[in-house]
C-alpha cells in the first residue's frame, strides 16, 4: 500500500516500522473472514483492512476523531489477522504505534479516562488487586448474579516444593494470577519438581507490563518492563537459570517481545533481548522435559487463547500434552476465534466481549467436555464467569493425580 507519512511521524521509528508494514498490506481483505469483530459487527472499519486504513490516514495527517478511536478500542489485539494474511502484514505492531499516535490526537469523556486510569493503577499492582478480590469476595453473597459471576471462588494453591534441583528456571507470578489462581504456578512448580527441574519465582517480580501499554499508557507499560527486569537480572546475570517459564501465554507474548519493546532504551535493550531469547511459554517447557503419560482422565475442550496460537504461534502443543496424559479432547469448532477476553477489552468493550464468550462457550461445550482447559488466566476467568462447566489452566488438569 502506498503511503506518505507526515513530518511529525516520518523519521522516527515508529513512523519507519509503520511504513515498512503498511507497505505489505494490499488490502486483500482475506484477514476480514478470520476477524472476530467483523464477524460480530459486520461494518469493515472494525476489520484488519479497515482499521489499517484508519490508521494509515492517522499516520498520513489526516484527521483523527473520537470513530476512528472507537473502531481501534473495538479491535481485540487478538492477532488472527496476522496468521491469516498472506503477505506477512504485523498488524499488531502497527495497532500499537496507530493507537499511540491516535490517543494523543483525542480526548476521552471523563469517565472513561477515570475508568482507564483505575485499571492502569490497580491491575498491576498484586497486593491492591490481591485486597480488592478478597473484598469482593466477602461481598459476593450481596452481588447483582453479572457482578457476582467476574469475581472467581478462591482456589487452593497447594504445596510448592523446594528449590531442590540444580536445574533452575524462574517463574513470573504475574499480577493477577496469584490472586485469582495461585493453584497454576505451584502445579507447574509440582510438574516440573518430578522432571527434576526447580521453579523459582524471584523477590519484586510484578506485572510484565502488558496491561498498561495495551491499554495505551505505553511508557508506563515499559517501566512495569524495565522494572521487571531489574528484578530478573541477577538470577539471570549469575547463571543459575536456564529458562524463564511464562504460564500465562497472555504475559509470554508480551515478555517474548521485551527485546522489540525496549529496542529504543539503550539502557535496558540488550538486557530486554536477553529476557526475551530465555522466555519460554509452559507448554514448551513440558513438552521438552516430560512425558505426561496416563489414561481415562475423560473428556476435555481446549480453549487456545489468541496470545498463544496467533501470537505466539504455538499450536497443538497443550492438546498433545493433554491427549499424552489420557485425556480425551474434544472437537472445538472457529478455534481460532478470540473468546472475548483479551486483557481489559472484557471490561471495556462488554457488549462485544459478552457475544464473543458466549460464541466461544458454545463451541468449547458442543462435545460435552467434563472440564475446560486454557492456558491463560484472563479467558480462564472470562469464559468460568459464563458456565457452570469447570475452567481450568491445563497445567491443573495435567497436576492432577
Ligand atoms: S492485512 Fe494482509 S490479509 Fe489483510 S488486507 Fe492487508 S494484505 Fe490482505
Ligand atoms: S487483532 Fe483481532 S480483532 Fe483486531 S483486527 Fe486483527 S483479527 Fe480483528
Amino acid at each position: 500500500m502506498q503511503t506518505e507519512l507526515a513530518d511529525f511521524i516520518r523519521d522516527t521509528p515508529e513512523g519507519r516500522e509503520a511504513e515498512a508494514i503498511l507497505r505489505k498490506c494490499v488490502h486483500c481483505g482475506f484477514c476480514t473472514a478470520t476477524c472476530p469483530t467483523y464477524q460480530v459487527l459486520g461494518d469493515d472499519l472494525d476489520s484488519p483492512r479497515g482499521r489499517i486504513y484508519l490508521i494509515k490516514r492517522a499516520l498520513e495527517g489526516a484527521p483523527v476523531t473520537e470513530k476512528t478511536r472507537l473502531h481501534l478500542d473495538r479491535c481485540l489485539t487478538c492477532r488472527a489477522c496476522e496468521t491469516t494474511c498472506p503477505s506477512g502484514v504485523q498488524y499488531g505492531r502497527l495497532v500499537d504505534i496507530g493507537r499511540a499516535v491516535v490517543e494523543s490526537k483525542t480526548c476521552r469523556r471523563p469517565l472513561e479516562r477515570v475508568t482507564r486510569a483505575a485499571l492502569a493503577f490497580g491491575l498491576p499492582r498484586t497486593a491492591l488487586f490481591s485486597v480488592a478480590l478478597a473484598l469482593g469476595r466477602l461481598a459476593r453473597p450481596l452481588l447483582p448474579p453479572a457482578l457476582k459471576a467476574k469475581i472467581p471462588a478462591s482456589r487452593k494453591a497447594g504445596a510448592w516444593p523446594a528449590a531442590r534441583h540444580a536445574r533452575k528456571m524462574l517463574v513470573l507470578g504475574g499480577c493477577v494470577q496469584p490472586a485469582l489462581a495461585p493453584s497454576i504456578n505451584a502445579a507447574a512448580a509440582r510438574l516440573l519438581d518430578r522432571a527434576g527441574i526447580s521453579l523459582v519465582e524471584a523477590p519484586g517480580a510484578g506485572c510484565c507490563g502488558g496491561v498498561r501499554f495495551h491499554l495505551n499508557y505505553q511508557e508506563d507499560g515499559r517501566d512495569d518492563m524495565r522494572s521487571l527486569i531489574d528484578a530478573w537480572w541477577p538470577a539471570v546475570a549469575s547463571g543459575e537459570i536456564e529458562a524463564i517459564v511464562m504460564t500465562a501465554s497472555g504475559c509470554g507474548v508480551t515478555v517474548k517481545d521485551y527485546g522489540h519493546l525496549l529496542a529504543q532504551d539503550p539502557a535496558y535493550r540488550e538486557k530486554a533481548a536477553r529476557i526475551s531469547s530465555l522466555t519460554r511459554d509452559l507448554s514448551e517447557v513440558i513438552s521438552a522435559e516430560m512425558v505426561t503419560a496416563g489414561t481415562g482422565r475423560g473428556k476435555v475442550a481446549f480453549q487456545s487463547p489468541c496470545t498463544l496460537q496467533h501470537g505466539q504461534q504455538i499450536r497443538a502443543r497443550v492438546e498433545a500434552l493433554l491427549a499424552q496424559a489420557g485425556y480425551q479432547l474434544t472437537p472445538v469448532n472457529d478455534a481460532h476465534l478470540c473468546c472475548g477476553s483479551a486483557g481489559t477489552y472484557s471490561l471495556l468493550q462488554p457488549a462485544i466481549s459478552t457475544e464473543l464468550r458466549g460464541r466461544k462457550l458454545a463451541a468449547l461445550q458442543a462435545g460435552g467436555p467434563a472440564a475446560i482447559a486454557t492456558a491463560n488466566i484472563g479467558c480462564l476467568t472470562h469464559l468460568q464467569s459464563g458456565t457452570q462447566t469447570a475452567v481450568r489452566h491445563w497445567i491443573e488438569l495435567l497436576d492432577v493425580q
